[in-house]
């Protein structure tokens, strides 16, 4: 079984019921944190874990939302693990996240200078371990297997999304994209798809060119159904809710999903958590 939790469903727009993209995996006794967007650390701890906890950070892509509290996630881990001489933090991204990494430990340097001088068990800087992929196995450990393939976020690029696999039972990341081929063969089959998503029908209507631009690199609600049912996968996961809903908004999320797609759909506030079963993609809800 894999354990999916939405630990944030918002998007760049400031909302004070969502944090930023984000979403933890828990698979075995291994716990990925996929996307490390505003607000992530609350909602980790509300889910029962931390940085501290984590197996490795899975990035998407390097678009600001996704990747708002980088920095925090990999300071927090630093100063929240004990144990002599930890393991690395392993990050997981596209080709840019090198660079990223870098860059976020060199505007905490000063942070990083402070705390090495005050604690004496604390003598070098976070230890992290940056892979940067396009496509291919990404992970393979402990029953745990996680493989990348591209996907279309142009003119963000590139981007990638994750299919996870543990005992039988598949996950599969998008992230931010337009239908694409990448996709489709990563999420064939699987059990679950977690997709972001905007409804275009809304947010074509906001007067200001610059949210509606947004529309040209994102899935609609029914684009994201509809790769979910060219894969056949068992339930679709939406996330990443653009414009947020109100509360009781959800049945119109689902019921524009289900106009394509008649099988299992989540959608919810953050820390909404859903199970997957090993098989699940091959029984109808
Ligand atoms: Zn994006
Ligand atoms: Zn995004």
């Amino acid at each position: 079984m894999i354990e999916v939790t939405l630990l944030g469903t918002g998007s760049p727009i400031p909302d004070p019921d969502r944090a930023g993209p984000s979403t933890l995996i828990r698979a075995g006794e291994q716990t990925f944190l996929v996307d490390c967007g505003r607000g992530v650390q609350q909602r980790l701890a509300a889910a029962g874990s931390g940085a501290n906890a984590l197996t490795a950070l899975l990035l998407t892509h390097l678009h600001s939302d996704h990747i708002a509290d980088l920095g925090d996630v990999i300071i927090t881990r630093w100063i929240t693990t004990f144990t002599p001489d930890p393991a690395p933090l392993q990050i997981i991204g596209p080709p840019g996240t090198a660079d990223v990494v870098a860059a976020t430990l060199k505007a905490f340097g000063h942070d990083i200078g402070y705390r090495i001088a005050h604690h004496a068990d604390l003598t070098g800087p976070p230890a992290v371990e940056v892979h940067e992929y396009t496509e291919g196995v990404v992970w393979d450990a402990d029953g745990v297997r996680i493989v990348a393939a591209p996907t279309d976020h142009r003119p963000v690029a590139p981007t990638i999304g994750f299919r996870i696999e543990h005992d039988g039972a598949s996950v599969v990341l998008a992230g931010d994209t337009v239908p694409c081929e990448g996709l489709d063969t990563l999420a064939a089959g699987a059990g679950a798809l977690v997709h972001t998503v905007i409804r275009h029908d809304l947010v074509e209507a906001i007067p200001l060119q610059r949210i509606r631009d947004i529309c040209d690199y994102h899935s609609t609600v029914e684009q994201a159904a509809d790769t979910a049912a060219r894969a056949g996968v068992g339930i679709l996961i939406l996330t990443h809710y653009v414009p947020s809903p109100a509360r009781g908004q959800y049945d119109d999320w689902r019921a524009l999903a289900a106009t394509v797609f008649d099988r299992q759909i989540e959608c919810g506030d953050d820390l909404h958590r859903v199970l997957v079963h090993p098989g699940v993609c091959s029984t109808s809800p």
